[in-house]
């Protein structure tokens, strides 16, 4: 009996520090005096991550703190209030969701638990879209993938609409927001935040790197395109991808803004000579060298070509 105890307690020990280890990976990191990114893995939601696999923005003003796209579950949500709390005690005043997908909002749950006079903007169509199925969606496709870890989470909605170049002042900080230029890029849902002070921008998923995204059916690759041009001719210091590491525009704008470039001109020449896009995928694959080693680009490279065909086609008509 003893010794089932002491080989209970022992490994109680070890799954308790691996558990620390995953946790402890994710800290805010310093990217500007006053603002820090929590950078998130690379992969989709699985059992290990537990539905974190964002980029959550943290703004420290004098009298709050602003959280940008606080995760996709409940509980990544209270690790990054957790980690919050080892920079600053101050209240959370304010959150925004930078659209729809849930593995960036998802952990409103949580700040509204804490705080539950927290402003929480986003698009007015992210509203709409949230609350007419896609947030109990999202819960249930974090539930499945993450094979249950996600449990607990409860669809928590944004509660004020943010309109293009609205100025809004939270905690002592002045924000700007930006929508999609043409109005859809990632999604039809999407709002960039500029942070004025630190001449920050969070472009929410119009930007990924060392990773590839989805386009979904509400998605543009021409609206993206445009949009990665307008965020970069803010000329702003600090960009921080929905994914993947923040940086000047160069580090974190350009790489998949040339991506999308390559497969614009490549799509537009197979078209003009009548190709498919299966055969289209060859030369682009060639010209597309620099993001082979991206996570998730072979699942997601034939996927784009085919978007931006059908989106050249359409604009032929
Ligand atoms: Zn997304």
């Amino acid at each position: 009996m003893k010794k089932i105890s002491l080989i209970s307690l022992i490994l109680l020990v070890i799954i308790g520090a691996w558990y620390w280890c995953v946790f402890d990976e994710y800290k805010f990191a310093k990217i500007a005096d006053n603002v820090y990114v929590m950078h998130g893995p690379l992969e989709g939601p699985n059992p290990e991550n537990r539905g974190f696999m964002n980029n959550p923005g943290l703004i420290v003003g004098k009298s709050g703190v602003v959280i940008v796209d606080p995760g996709g579950t409940y509980g990544t949500g209270k690790r990054i209030l957790a980690a919050m709390e080892e920079i600053t005690k101050k209240p959370v005043v304010a959150v925004f969701n930078t659209h729809v997908h849930g593995d960036h909002w998802l952990g409103n749950q949580a700040i509204v638990q804490r705080y539950p006079n927290v402003r929480i903007y986003a698009h007015k169509n992210m509203i709409a879209q949230a609350k007419s199925g896609e947030g109990k969606r999202w819960v249930k496709l974090m539930n499945d993938l993450t094979k249950g870890a996600s449990a607990g989470t409860i669809a928590t909605y944004p509660t004020n609409s943010a309109k293009h170049l609205q100025t809004i002042k939270a905690g002592g900080e002045y924000f700007k927001i930006h929508h999609d230029i043409n109005g859809v890029a990632h999604t039809n849902t999407d709002i960039m935040l500029e942070h004025i002070g630190s001449k920050t921008i969070f472009l929410g998923d119009n930007a990924f790197v060392n990773r590839q995204g989805r386009f979904d059916e509400s998605s543009n690759m021409h609206g993206n395109i445009a949009t990665l041009q307008y965020a970069q001719n803010l000329d702003l210091d600090n960009y921080v991808p929905g994914h993947g590491p923040s940086g000047n525009a160069k580090i974190a704008v350009l790489p998949f803004l040339n991506y999308l470039r390559i497969i614009q001109n490549e799509v537009k020449k197979g078209y003009s000579q009548d190709l498919a896009d299966y055969e289209i995928k060859p030369t682009a694959h060639k010209k597309l060298s620099a993001y082979h080693r991206w996570h998730g680009y072979e699942a997601a490279v034939g996927k784009h070509i085919g978007k931006m065909l059908r989106e050249i086609e359409a604009l032929d008509e």
